[in-house]
């Protein structure tokens, strides 16, 4: 390990209204609960950015005398091209937006207070409410929404 280096590019990407997460009656497990229907892709831009990442990384590379193994795999359900050369991209598991915040009903599942727009009673909490993500992890901002929340939440259960 001491004489291994491990260099990942992360970009973030642009919000995409063809990346969604639907339910669908086709699709529900073993007690009838709708499962995620996933749709998710990587547009141009963003590739070009990891196509960038991994130029620099390569220059890196020959500038401190770094044997270079990177595979690509043609197989790998993340794989795309750029020009004529063979790049993979994968997640990190940031997943979000499947309950996104919004100003209104008619664009978002969840308002600031992650509370329901259909419903009064209900509060939808999490990274799903984020719209979209930068590169950073999640979690510390998601505790201060939730923090957050659980003061609305527990504020309205004064008045009951
Ligand atoms: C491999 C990996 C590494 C990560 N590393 C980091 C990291 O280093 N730092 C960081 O900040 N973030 C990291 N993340 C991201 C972070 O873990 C997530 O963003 C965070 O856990 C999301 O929290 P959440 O409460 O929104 O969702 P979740 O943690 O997914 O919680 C959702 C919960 O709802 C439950 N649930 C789902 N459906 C139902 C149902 N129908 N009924 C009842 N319960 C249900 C699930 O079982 C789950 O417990 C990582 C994620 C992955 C996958």
């Amino acid at each position: 390990m001491p004489r291994q280096v491990r260099v990942d590019m992360m970009t973030e990407q642009l919000p995409s209204a063809a990346n969604q997460v639907n339910v669908d009656p086709a699709f529900t497990d073993a007690l009838g609960n709708f499962r995620p229907v996933i749709r998710y892709g990587v547009d141009n831009y963003t590739q070009a950015g990891l196509v960038f990442g991994r130029s620099f990384a390569q220059r890196v590379f020959r500038r401190h005398g770094i044997e270079d193994f990177t595979v690509f795999p043609p197989g790998d359900p993340g794989f795309f091209t750029h020009g004529s050369a063979g790049f993979v991209w994968s997640g990190v598991g940031h997943v979000a937006r499947a309950h996104r915040m919004g100003t209104s009903a008619a664009h978002a599942v969840v308002d600031h207070r992650q509370k329901s727009w259909e419903h009064d009673n209900l509060y939808i909490v999490g990274c799903g409410s984020m719209p979209t993500l930068g590169t950073s992890n999640p979690t510390l901002t998601m505790s201060a929404l939730n923090l957050r929340t659980a003061g609305f939440i527990d504020r309205g259960l004064d008045g009951i």
